[in-house]
């Protein structure tokens, strides 16, 4: 049945209902209401006159109109409840008039007056309340009447063909609700109990269909590749770790172990190393490196910016330098000679590890035998990229790091086709990164503080909102040149300021950074450029000008510059406005609580900076409060695609055998 067959929905009322995404009975039924009024009568004579109450009782007079001015009216007339005979006034309801009758029983919503004897009515129930009544309350569709959006769902759930979505067993091992009479029960509440029973059916269920979707391409994307299995034994492993430099962390120990599985599993890898600032996930994307080297291929780390990329490869080959292992880099700026020098020996297979920016995913890069590609900061990349890079070999497993951590049910949603090893701890002997915010006037205080940790043979570095100013009138320090006159103020004359922004040339840049990085200048100052990677260990501390126009994700970010070692290290934030989000970043150096801060700050939709899909708008499930149904929902849907899809397909032949047909049909 369509829309249109409902009575009382005539092509007026469909295009209103379209307005609001209902074409179809089902999503009709499935308009479900966004709160409840809860009625429950009360003695007038109880009343506290601040609280709004309902009271039922008959009506003991004919009403009176008065209109007071053009489109304000009240109504008046007297009701008896509780053997008090009470007077009763409502406004701009003139057309209740016929409906109010001596010795009609009916219920008032609103506040009494004791001392004036009076109700003050916001609204009339002409179905009078006797007990607890329950009214679903909808986001009104404009152009169309309450009642006739009630009556239409009504309509429709008499010709609806709901299917249930969940499958029996789960809905059995639960106890759920059947879909159609949660849905009925949402829409006309029998008890509080059979409510929250309906509730928590449909958020399952329509949690369970997204994490099913979301398995299901997972389960694809992995099974419908070529894939293949690399031996690894311990002997290897073990030799791989003991080229590190460092004890691992627990959790970096772990990522790697998962990486180390997914290795040899027959499914392609496809993993997201979620890590904090400074967590360490570099070292983990190393070690596989290593150990895919070991398996006998090459391996490509895709970084978004050539300083990222020129540091990876600089720390790659300092690291494993006793190592026979032939690691190339391969950025926008190599020369034309080296890059076909470059191309030559890849295809060749004489390079083992391609370390490069985006020069590395052109048509010319080809390999010889490519297995593993890792992308650095993984969010700077569209799809599309990441995927040139998988298909430029046949066996690649891929392994994706973001250092962007986002609350754990976003993790879930967003990455939610990728697998997930998350990096939480620090390395041992970080020390928090001490946080605080200071008013202009208290300027002196940072300066002599940069000025101090300079004394120490340390490096700071001071962030600009904007390269120049935006706006002539303004004295606000937001610019590199204002910024600098100011710092150099209150700073020795000889100290070395170096400046870093996205318009400089990349070479540029580079040289900068690098003049920085090898201690020649004492202070970096920079807009975010240098927010993503850049690791300079000597750095403690960082100054932030106008922290309150960043977001908690880059100021999190950029606090991370710092922090590199055992030194103790500090981060200023410069503003005069009182913000909740500083607040935060002074109280904690987690970006995991953060991103979780950040969310209740900001609600959902601009999620730390990761803008959510149209696929991630829910009708009655909210990811932040039903984290356990979602939880619950990713499990029982893997075991699900496991049992039944994923079961047959085991055995390895009969799998092969399929992907020969499906590629002979194609
Ligand atoms: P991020 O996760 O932000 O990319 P990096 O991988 O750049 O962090 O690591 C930050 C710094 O910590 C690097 O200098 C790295 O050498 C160092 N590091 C990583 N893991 C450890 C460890 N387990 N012990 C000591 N230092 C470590
Ligand atoms: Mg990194």
């Amino acid at each position: 049945m369509e829309l249109i067959n409902i009575k009382g929905i005539g092509p007026k009322t469909l295009e209103l209902l379209n307005k609001v995404n209902i074409y179809s009975i089902d999503d009709l039924v499935r308009y479900y209401p966004y709160r409840y009024n809860i009625y429950t009568p009360s003695n007038i004579l109880e009343a506290n006159p601040e609280d709004t109450i309902v009271v039922t009782g008959t009506v003991t007079s004919n009403a009176n109109v008065f209109y007071i001015r053009k489109g304000f009216n009240r109504l008046t007339f007297t009701l008896e409840t509780n053997n008090i005979n009470i007077k009763v006034v409502i406004f701009n309801r003139d057309f209740y008039k016929k409906l109010i009758t001596i010795g009609k029983t009916i219920s008032l919503i609103g506040k009494y007056d004791k001392l004036k004897n009076t109700f003050t009515c916001a609204d009339i129930k002409f179905k009078p309340i006797f007990k607890t009544e329950v009214e679903p309350v909808y986001h009104m569709v404009s152009g169309l009447s309450k009642s006739t959006l009630i009556k239409s769902i009504d309509v429709a759930l008499e010709n609806s063909n709901i299917n249930e979505i969940v499958p029996t067993n789960i809905s059995s091992k639960y106890n759920l609700m059947n879909t159609i009479d949660a849905i009925k029960e949402i829409h006309h509440p029998s008890d509080s109990k059979r409510l929250k029973d309906a509730n928590i059916k449909l958020k399952y269920e329509e949690l369970f269909e997204f994490m099913f979707k979301i398995n299901l391409i997972k389960f694809k994307n992995q099974i419908f590749d070529d894939f293949v299995v690399k031996d690894i034994d311990d002997s290897t492993i073990n030799k791989v770790l003991s080229y590190v430099p460092f004890e691992l962390t627990e959790d970096q120990r772990k990522a790697f172990q998962d990486i180390i599985d997914d290795f040899k599993g027959i499914k392609r890898m496809n993993r997201l190393i979620l890590g904090d600032v400074g967590s360490g996930k570099t070292i983990v994307s190393f070690l596989s490196i290593l150990l895919n080297h070991e398996c006998g291929y090459q391996s490509a780390l895709l970084a978004p910016t050539e300083v990222l990329a020129e540091q990876h490869y600089n720390n790659f080959k300092s690291m494993f330098k006793d190592l026979d292992i032939n690691v190339e880099l391969l950025v926008g700026s190599v020369s034309k000679k080296d890059k076909e020098d470059i191309y030559r020996r890849l295809e060749e297979g004489s390079i083992d590890v391609l370390i490069g920016t985006h020069a590395i995913l052109e048509d010319k890069v080809v390999f010889n035998n490519l297995g593993l590609v890792i992308t650095d900061e993984q969010h700077r990349f569209g799809v599309n990229q990441r995927n040139i890079l998988k298909n430029k070999g046949q066996f690649v497993d891929v392994l994706y790091m973001s250092a962007t951590p986002i609350p754990r049910t976003y993790a879930l949603t967003i990455y939610g086709d990728m697998d997930i090893s998350m990096i939480k701890q620090k390395p041992a002997g970080r020390k928090e990164i001490i946080t605080k915010q200071y008013k202009f006037s208290e300027i002196q205080e940072v300066m002599s503080s940069i000025a101090e940790e300079i004394k120490e043979g340390h490096q700071a570095y001071v962030i600009a909102p904007l390269i120049e100013k935006d706006d002539e009138e303004t004295n606000e320090l937001n610019d590199l040149k204002a910024i600098k006159d100011t710092i150099l103020k209150y700073l020795p004359k000889e100290t070395k300021i170096d400046i870093l922004h996205g318009k400089m040339k990349n070479v540029d840049k580079d040289k900068v950074m690098n003049n920085f990085k090898d201690g020649n200048s004492n202070i970096l100052l920079s807009t975010t450029v240098v927010e993503v990677g850049v690791d300079v260990k000597n750095a403690t501390v960082i100054t932030i000008f106008n922290a309150e126009r960043f977001g908690l994700a880059t100021l999190h970010q950029l606090r991370g510059r710092v922090g590199r070692n055992s030194l103790q290290s500090k981060c200023f934030l410069l503003s005069d406005k009182d913000s909740e989000r500083l607040k935060v970043l002074e109280e904690s150096n987690d970006g995991f609580y953060i991103s979780e801060k950040d969310f209740e700050l900001r609600g959902s939709g601009d999620l730390f900076g990761i803008r959510q899909s149209g696929d991630m708008v829910f009708k009655i499930a909210n990811l932040q409060t039903d984290y356990k149904i979602l939880l619950q929902c990713k499990k029982d849907t893997e075991e699900f695609i496991k049992d039944n899809i994923e079961n047959d397909f085991m055995n390895y032949k009969y799998y092969k055998n399929i992907l020969h047909q499906l590629m002979e049909n194609d």
